[in-house]
């Protein structure tokens, strides 16, 4: 999917005049890949809608070359602002206060992964000092409550259940009434599912929640469902008050674009995201770096971990600190281009860094690439200290460059070029200012 959106974008950058064949081109590569990764095709469509009203023809068909580029940018901005309006509902859903007790009723169809996520969301909320309870009012599936126990038995969190009741409706209000009783501050309450929507489901649904009165209804989705997300959203949705969305099993191949559908049809934020089977596969959702993976700019969780594991610890805290306030100067180029160079096999390793991937390191050419970079760090080892640690280009004036060439042995276009790889890795990278940086240890502790 990033292939074909980047390549979208590019094609129109190599365009001379981008009029409207053009653009709609550009777009209609942009819907299939959207389609190919389960966005639904009315978001789609109402989507490229806008970005026509935003693109203005008549401007781009007049401008000259630096506006052209700039509207280039400006379209795929467009698109990226576009998807993450569609995952803003406009509203954050109902947040637990810890110390105070809240219900909270996970619904969603049989193997979407409610159970899973039910004691994932029970045991990040532990490790922040609440105390979590689990309800498994699945009375339908077989072995639902030996599940739900075995899970809440190894996370040591506190559960109710029960092998004789047949009626979810009174083990979900034991259950509740005990917890409360408990002083637990997080009450989860475990449905069951079916795997088809029947009106029998969403009947028990509506019931269990009249019931057990929930603070917070999630609707728990599989990433993997594709084109369906929209319409199961929906159906649970009419019968309980879903008021967030947890997308499951983003490990796999699915590129989750039917979360878009599930916030359209629930109005509802998405909070967390499932990674794995296992406990702590379970990550905070963030709207941007979701966006960024949807459309292939790039992954910068993903980023993140590489930066872990290439960058030596110690060299980490400033390297990021510097980043996040957005200083991305010659010298943390030059950085980054010895861990590259020190990274062994090229290749997936830079479809991960934003801005290293496409221009930088063209797939196939590595060997190219690699002689280019080391070519930029000979004429980098010209410059004097002032200018490795400076963020501002306007420091390099010709007699700077020209000196610069001189003391490397290279061409002024050369050190023109390198800098203008600079300024694009700058633009790029100032994308990571406000990053919260994750803490020693945080990362791989997940
Ligand atoms: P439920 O029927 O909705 O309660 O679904 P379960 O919680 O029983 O999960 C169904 C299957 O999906 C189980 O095998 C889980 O281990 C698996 N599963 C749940 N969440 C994830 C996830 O985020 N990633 C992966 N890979 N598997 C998951
Ligand atoms: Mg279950």
């Amino acid at each position: 999917l990033g292939g074909s959106i980047s390549r979208a974008l590019q094609q129109m950058s190599n365009a001379t005049i981008i009029d409207e064949k053009v653009l709609n081109e550009c777009l209609n590569e942009i819907t299939r890949a959207l389609l190919q990764a389960d966005v639904q095709f009315k978001l789609v469509r109402d989507m490229t809608t806008n970005i026509k009203k935003i693109v203005n023809l008549d401007d781009l068909a007049a401008g000259h070359n630096k506006r052209r580029i700039i509207q280039q940018d400006f379209i795929s901005l467009a698109v990226f602002n576009e998807l993450c309006k569609i995952l803003d509902p406009g509203k954050p859903s109902f947040t637990p206060k810890k110390g105070k007790p809240s219900v909270v009723m996970f619904v969603g169809l049989q193997g979407s992964g409610k159970t899973t996520t039910c004691t994932k969301y029970a045991y990040y909320h532990q490790k922040k000092g609440w105390k979590p309870a689990l309800v498994c009012a699945d009375t339908f599936r077989a072995g639902a409550f030996d599940q739900l126990k075995q899970n809440a038995t190894k996370a040591k969190i506190p559960f109710y259940g029960s092998y004789t009741e047949s009626d979810p409706v009174k083990i979900a209000v034991d259950g509740v009434d005990t917890f409360k009783k408990e002083n637990c501050d997080l009450i989860i309450v475990d449905t069951s599912g079916r795997h088809k929507q029947e009106a029998a489901l969403f009947e028990e649904m509506r019931q269990v929640a009249e019931a057990t009165k929930p603070d917070l209804v999630i609707f728990v989705m599989d990433s993997s469902i594709g084109q369906a997300a929209f319409d199961q959203a929906q159906a649970f949705k009419q019968s309980v008050a879903v008021g967030a969305v947890i997308v499951t099993k983003m490990d796999g191949h699915a590129k989750g674009g039917g979360a878009l559908s599930a916030v359209a049809a629930t109005k509802s934020p998405v909070i967390f995201i499932g990674t794995g089977e296992h406990m702590d596969e379970f990550e905070v959702f963030d709207v941007k770096p979701f966006v960024s993976r949807l459309l292939g700019m790039g992954d910068w969780s993903g980023f993140m971990d590489k930066i872990h594991e290439v960058v030596p610890m110690d060299q980490q805290p400033e390297l990021l600190q510097k980043l996040s306030e957005g200083h991305f100067t010659l010298r943390i180029m030059y950085e980054q281009f010895q861990n590259i160079l020190k990274m062994g096999p090229i290749g997936q390793v830079f479809s991960m860094l934003p801005g290293f991937s496409a221009e930088l390191m063209p797939k196939g050419r590595e060997k190219e690439s690699q002689a280019k970079i080391k070519r930029y760090m000979t004429m980098m080892d010209s410059m004097t200290n002032e200018e490795l640690d400076s963020s501002n280009p306007k420091l390099m004036t010709d007699s700077r460059i020209m000196r610069i060439a001189r003391g490397s042995g290279r061409q002024v276009h050369e050190v023109m070029e390198m800098m203008e790889e600079y300024k694009r890795l700058a633009k790029i990278w100032s994308k990571m200012k406000g990053l919260k940086i994750p803490k020693k240890g945080e990362m791989s502790a997940l």
